[in-house]
Parts: structure tokens; sequence; C-alpha cells
């Protein structure tokens, strides 16, 4: 019932409709009641006519022309209340989707840490398909419907008040009933839709990754286990179904028992000499009528409880906490980076949901403008150090301060606008090159563009593609190699000119030629930064002020390159290690 009010809230702001499409209803039951009425004249009349009173074709004329009148006012209004309610349902499905997005955009990123992609998404299109239809439904039915009672039932009680109360009994007892059927009818919509969500997600992935599929030759099972889910909603749906119509047809049975003993009566009564002949053809229309309402509310309980449930999961996302701040502003110029800012971490402490610690008491200082490099074993915890930087996660104790603060009381926004990032997984956007480079500030000039793409070494092989910088680059950046996509992430964190930067094994992908020379391009760019460089090639940062290296999520070593070298810890170790395959390496050329 909750959510049912929540479904209905969802659509406050576009009351208009609603009231538009409510008063076209009423319009159009309004009409419909005329018919039984004129029709019950038109018999009286020409009953009076046939036991010699007046009697003219005019007036049976007039009788054929208001039922017309009733008819078109109501096709009109029945129409008008369609394209209003077509109107609602598109303005709801753009503000259900606009919030949802909004919400997931500010949601933190151990969130997305725990979901699918596809799952969320068919939450979003089960939610709007399911809430419009409902208050399309109700919009539609629901005034009508309580409008057609009450006009029968006082039409029948002026005539004949125990006829009106034994038909009055039917529309609780019914509403009554289809409610009790809810329950179990609700927890099977669950059970399918859940299946739904989870076979949703996992098509997004394959899709996503067809290429793993595709290598693994993998179609089959991926396509049998989708085809297994989708039978079991399958399955679901018929027992729900059975279910569902099985309760229909007995409570409508039910029903009929009564409406039938209501319109013996009638017959009695005419027989008796209680009605008129106009007046049981009156009643007898109005009893029709009577059963409709009962239909409706059948409908409209079933598609409320539709609406419920397709809505459930929505709501359970939109519950979900936001990140502290509110969405960066992004009317707003993207703030100018003023000087080189330092980073300190101290008595960083971490351990993502349920992991044991990743970081353990990490602790050192980087200078404004200084260049550092993190070692260490892969899985030791070097991205999770990016990923605490930019305050995606929290750490569990102990601070991170950026350019002197204190990084947990500035806002999300403008922390991020002071780092550029290139990620080990340098995740691009479908579009053009241009538009990915220019990510961060996409008013940014040729120019600026093809300097940043200089800087990343990424102006040669782009200025090959026969479209340059228009290129298409396929969803997440496909049609691109490794070290190209590299380039153009390292390019677009040049254009973003943050004081700090970080590179996270941005330059894995490369041979050594294409790297010396990203490097190269960086040098100028590093001057007035602080940067940090994650790297396993040693040759990478050879060129840093001081190394960190980090052993069991413990800062093991911190130092200048030479000074490390010397000292015969891990980075020792791993030079040793790495000259000696350079050399077997030569050695084999
Ligand atoms: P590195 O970058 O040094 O190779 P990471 O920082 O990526 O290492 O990972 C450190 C550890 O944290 C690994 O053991 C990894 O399994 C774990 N880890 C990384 N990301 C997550 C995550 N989102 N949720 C849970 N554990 C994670
Ligand atoms: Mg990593």
């Amino acid at each position: 019932m909750r959510t049912l009010l929540r479904v209905l809230g969802a659509a406050r702001e576009l009351w208009p409709y609603y009231a538009g499409i409510v008063l076209a209803s009423v319009g159009v039951a309004v009409t419909g009641l005329v018919t039984p009425f004129v029709v019950s004249a038109a018999t009286g009349y020409v009953v009076a006519a046939n036991d010699g009173g007046e009697s003219g074709v005019a007036r049976v004329v007039w009788f054929a022309v208001a039922l017309l009148a009733a008819e078109l006012a109501n096709t009109l209004l029945s129409n008008l209340g369609g394209y209003l309610g077509d109107t609602m349902a598109a303005r709801l499905r753009a503000t259900l989707s606009t919030r949802y997005f909004a919400h997931l955009l500010r949601l933190p990123q151990r969130y997305f840490d725990n979901e699918l992609t596809g799952t969320v998404i068919n939450r979003l299109t089960r939610s709007i398909s399911e809430t419009t239809a409902f208050l399309n439904m109700f919009a539609n039915m629901f005034f009508p419907m309580l409008l057609t009672v009450v006009a029968i039932l006082g039409i029948m009680a002026y005539h004949s008040w125990p006829l009106a109360l034994l038909l009055a009994i039917i529309y609780p007892v019914f509403t009554w009933l289809t409610t009790i059927t809810s329950v179990r009818w609700q927890a099977l919509e669950s059970t399918k839709n859940t299946e739904l969500d989870i076979a949703g997600g996992r098509f997004a992935e394959v899709i996503g990754q067809v290429r793993v599929v595709k290598s693994f030759v993998q179609e089959r099972r991926e396509l049998a286990s989708f085809e297994e889910r989708y039978g079991r909603t399958v399955r679901t749906t018929q027992v729900q179904s059975r279910y569902w119509h099985v309760m229909d047809t007995s409570r409508r049975a039910a029903l009929n028992v009564i409406f039938f003993v209501v319109f013996a009566l009638i017959f009695v009564g005419t027989l008796r000499g209680t009605f008129t002949i106009a007046v049981m053809v009156l009643l007898v229309q109005l009893v029709t009528m009577a059963r409709q309402p009962v239909l409706s509310m059948s409908y409209l309980v079933d598609s409320g409880q539709r609406a419920i449930a397709g809505s459930r999961d929505y709501f359970s996302v939109m519950a979900e906490i936001p990140e502290r701040d509110e969405l960066p502003d992004l009317s707003g110029p993207q703030r100018a980076p003023q000087h080189a800012a330092g980073v300190d971490l101290d008595g960083v402490t971490f351990s993502y949901e349920g992991t044991e610690d990743v970081l353990k008491d990490v602790t050192f200082s980087i200078a404004p403008g200084e260049r550092i490099a993190v070692v260490g074993e892969s899985g030791g915890g070097k991205t999770t150090l990016v990923s605490l930087l930019l305050r995606l996660y929290g750490p569990d104790s102990g601070t991170i301060r950026v350019g002197g603060t204190d990084i947990s009381s500035t806002s999300l926004e403008a922390l991020r606008a002071d780092i550029g990032v290139v990620f080990q997984d340098p995740a691009l956007f479908s579009g053009t090159i241009r538009e990915n480079i220019a990510y961060a500030n996409p008013g940014a000039s040729d120019g600026e563009v093809e300097a940043a793409a200089r800087s990343a070494n990424a102006h040669t092989f782009v200025t090959r593609f026969p479209d340059g910088y228009d290129t298409q680059i396929g969803e997440r950046g496909i049609k691109l190699s490794g070290g190209q996509k590299q380039r153009i992430a390292v390019a677009r964190a040049i254009l973003k000119g943050a004081p700090v930067l970080v590179l996270d094994e941005a330059t894995s992908s490369l041979d050594s030629k294409s790297e010396r020379l990203v490097q190269e391009g960086l040098e100028r760019l590093m001057a007035d930064r602080t940067t940090i460089i994650i790297a396993h090639r040693l040759s990478t940062i050879s060129s840093v002020d001081r190394i960190v290296t980090l052993k069991n999520g413990r800062v093991d070593e911190i130092g200048p390159p030479d000074e490390l070298a010397r000292t015969g810890g891990i980075y020792a170790e791993l030079l040793a290690l790495q000259a000696s395959s350079t050399s077997r390496d030569r050695a084999r050329l």
C-alpha cells in the first residue's frame, strides 16, 4: 500500500494531466449514463402511444438524436482522455528515468561494485511500464467507476431500496476478495522479477564483453542459461495467472448469482405491478451496467499489484543513500587550478566490504610539485590508494589531505576537480576521439585538444585515422588498441589541467619507445604538478623524485630511486630482476 502511494506520488507534478484525464473519464461515464434514460423514456413513450396516447414520429427522432449526441460526446471525451493519458505516460517516463539516473549518479562506488548494469536498467524499465499503465488505468477508471456505482445505486434506491442494497453489497465484498488474492500473487511476481533482473544483468554483461564469450566459445551456454531463466519466468507466470484467473472466475461466478437474483426480483416486481415497463427497462439496463465497475475494479487491482511489484525495486534503488555531496553543478565553469597541491596520507587503513585490510596504516607525504612513484606487487593496494584519494571510498581510519585540507571535509566536486586521473582500465565512451579527450572540458578548442594529444603522444596515430579527431571509437573505445586507449585517457587527464595528476599503470600497454615518448610529453606538464605514478616497469619511474614501495598493504620503503637502489629493499630486488630479464631479452635479439 505504501508503495502504491509512492507510485501515485511519483506523478504528483503531473496533476493537470491527471485532472484532465479524470474529468474526461467522468464525462465519459456521465454520457454513458444518458443512454439508459433515453431508451427508458423512449420505451415509455412508445408504450403510452400504443395505449392510445399522443404519438409523433418527431419525438422518436429526437430520442435518436439524443442518443447520437451522447455517443459522440462519449467518443470525443474518451479520445481526449487517451491523448492526455499518452502525454502523461511520456512525461512520467521522462521524470522517473531522469530522477533514477540522477540518483544513480550520486550513489557511492560501493553500490556499483555490487550491482549489474543490466539489472539496474531492468528495474527502471519495469517500474516505468507498470507505473504508467496503472496510473493511466487509475485515472481513467477509478472516478467513473465510483460515479457509475453511486449513480446506479442512487437511481435503483429511488425505485426500490432493498434491490439497491442487495446490489451494493457486491462492491465491498468483491474488493475484499480481490485484495486477499494479492498476497500470493505478489510473492510470485517478486520471484519472477528477480529472475528477469538476473537475466537482464547477465544479458548486458555478455553483450558488453561479447569478445570474451566468442573466444571461449560460450555462446551456447550463455544462451542456455538465459533461456532457462526466461523459462522459469514462464512457469511462474503460468502459476500466477492460473491462480489469479481461478480466483477471478469464482469471484465473478458468485457475483453473477447476486446479479441474477436482482434481475429476477426486477421481473417479479414488474409482474406484480411494482414497476412500470419503462422502469423495468431502466433497472435492467442499470443492473447490466453495474457489472462493468466490478470488471474495472478487478483490472485496477491487477494493474495496481503489478505497479507495486514492478516499482518495489525501483524504490529500493531510490532509497540507497547517496554520496554525501550534491551532484556537481554542471552548469558552472570548470574551476581553474591555481597551484600545485601537496598530498598527505596519515595512518590510512582501509578494507573493502568483507575483505581484510587492503591498506594498513599508510603514511607518507607528497610535496606540491613533487613526482612520486608507487611500486608494489599486483593486488597490493595501489589502485585502492587512487580510489581513496578520489574519495570513491572513505578510509576506515586515518586522514588524507589534498592541498592541506582533509578530503572528508571538502566537497567531492572540488576534490575531484583537483585530480586528473588515468585509470588502470582506460575507460572511454562511445563517440569521437575529440569528445573523449575534451570530456572534462567540453568547451576546449581544437588547439587545446591537439596539444593534450601531442603531450600524450597520441596526435600522430590520431591523425593517421581517415577521420582524425572525429573518429568514432565505439563502446568503451573498443575500436582502439589498448595502447591507443591509454594515450587518449592520458590526453583526457592532461586537458583537465588539475594540480594533481595520477597515472595508474597508465602506459602499461605501450611499447617502451611509445612509453618514453609519453614520458617526454608529460615531463613539461609534470614540472608544475604533483604527480603520482603507479607503474610496474621501472624505466617508467626512473625520473621520479621519490619512490614509495607497498608490501602487504604497508609502506615498506620510501626515498629517491638511487638511494632505494642502494638499500637493497623491494625496489632493489625489482631492479635486479628487471635488469636480468632485459639483458636476457637483449641476448635473444
Ligand atoms: P593493485 O592496484 O595494487 O594491483 P588493488 O588496489 O586493485 O591492487 O587491489 C587491492 C586488493 O583489493 C586486491 O586484493 C583486490 O582483490 C581487492 N579489491 C580491489 N577492488 C575491490 C573492490 N571493489 N571490492 C572488493 N575488493 C577489492
Ligand atoms: Mg592496480
